[in-house]
């Protein structure tokens, strides 16, 4: 029977893992691969993580199922630090968190939740975005549309994102992503989230904003600006979440789906809804990494160390941008690639081309994805000049 089945190419990037292991160049760099990284190339284990874990050894009584809204004290921690203390959703009993298998997870709950719920909305993603956004909403059959998000010159075109955004059928789902927007790097300014909420209003549209990154932009309060901006203003949204980055524990599984509805009433009714959603794709999410979560979240000093590390990581991004403009200087290249230090996250749009990211390899062993998008925490001190001398090796 399995004679029929084709083979389909891997995922690109894993190929690139591939190739950046088989390169014997001792100088190689991998600025692919989306983990974050330190000044060591290394993506360690966050020392409250390491804590947390030791206190859930000792602790820990059973490994009985946790539900499919997964762990209350895990949720009731993620709205908070997404919606704030003092937020009147929270505090009207608004919103409801499901526990997921990852970011990923609660993208899938996201879409099997619109396709089951709100049959005939499309959804609309930013042209481009995370290339497995296409692969979750169209495995759960969503229609897809996209509005731009970048110009010819790669930067962010958001006069072109905000006239598409006003010509989307009413009702439609728009995906817009909090912050560290992945692969781009650019982020909207306040004003902007403003203009965006506008049109959002005007068309009535549902936004699902998608969280991936809390804390590597500009901090934990000021990542949170546009999805809070929304909740505030407007009666129905979703919000995507993962812990995978701000704590490290991709391989964990920890992630939420959050639901905001008009009232406490409606809020149930949802929620009822996607307990089975949960229940019908995986049961129960894993438990190791919302109880990390949840333990660093219930002792202060716990999450004291966690935000010191988060802030550690980000400025460790943020300087490596700046660093990165200013070696390229010397070269005469600094003007041209200045958009690397303004945009946030691990993801950078670079503006290199295709052939520009092929000689890199080929000549340099420097390794990023085809688009020109580069990871800059594979970036680091010992790096830094080798890679500025090849760009400028590569575009002249
Ligand atoms: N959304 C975006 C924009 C992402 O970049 C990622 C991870 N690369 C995810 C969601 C999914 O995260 P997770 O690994 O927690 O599934």
């Amino acid at each position: 029977m399995f004679e029929a089945i084709e083979r389909v190419p891997g995922d690109a990037i894993l190929g690139l893992i591939q190739a950046f292991k088989d390169d014997p160049n001792p100088d190689k760099v991998d600025l692919g691969v989306g983990v974050y990284r330190d000044e060591d190339g290394s993506t360690p284990i966050m020392r409250a993580v390491k804590a947390a874990e030791q206190r859930l050894v000792d602790t820990e009584a059973t490994k009985a199922y946790i539900g499919s809204h997964g762990d209350p004290d895990y949720g009731r921690h993620v709205l908070e630090t997404l919606l704030g203390t003092d937020s009147a959703v929270l505090a009207d009993n608004r919103a409801s968190a499901t526990q997921s298998p990852g970011g990923t997870g609660a993208l899938r709950l996201a879409a099997d939740f619109i396709a089951a719920q709100l049959p005939g909305k499309s959804i609309w993603l930013s042209d481009p975005t995370w290339p497995n956004h296409k692969g979750v909403f169209g495995a759960a059959g969503l229609d897809m549309q996209s509005y731009p998000y970048v110009d010819a010159d790669n930067r962010l075109d958001f006069d072109g994102m905000l006239a598409a955004l006003k010509q989307i059928p009413q009702g439609d789902v728009v995906l817009l992503h909090a912050c560290c927007h992945n692969p781009t790097g650019f982020d909207l300014s306040a004003e902007q989230w403003q203009q965006v909420l506008s049109v959002v209003q005007e068309r009535e549209l549902l936004p699902l904003v998608d969280f991936a990154y809390q804390g590597f932009g500009d901090g934990l309060e000021a990542d949170a600006y546009g999805v809070r901006l929304l909740a505030e203003h407007l009666d129905e949204m979703l919000i995507t979440q993962s812990c995978s980055k701000n704590f490290g524990i991709y391989r964990e599984r920890t992630g939420c789906f959050i639901a905001i509805a008009k009232d406490a009433e409606d809020m149930a009714d949802v929620r009822s809804q996607l307990a089975i959603t949960a229940r019908e794709n995986y049961s129960n999410p894993p438990a190791h990494g919302s109880a990390i979560v949840a333990t660093i979240f219930e002792s202060e000093e716990l999450t004291a160390m966690w935000r010191e590390e988060l802030d550690e990581m980000r400025s460790r991004i943020n300087n490596l941008r700046s660093d990165f403009v200013k070696a390229l200087a010397p070269h005469g290249l600094d003007q041209r690639f200045a958009h690397v230090a303004d945009q946030r996250g691990m993801f950078s749009f670079t503006g290199l081309q295709p052939e520009h990211v092929e000689a890199l390899r080929d000549r340099h062993s420097i390794y990023m994805v085809k688009s020109g998008r580069a990871n800059v925490a594979g970036l680091n001190r010992a790096n830094l000049d080798y890679v500025c001398n090849a760009i400028a090796d590569v575009v002249k």
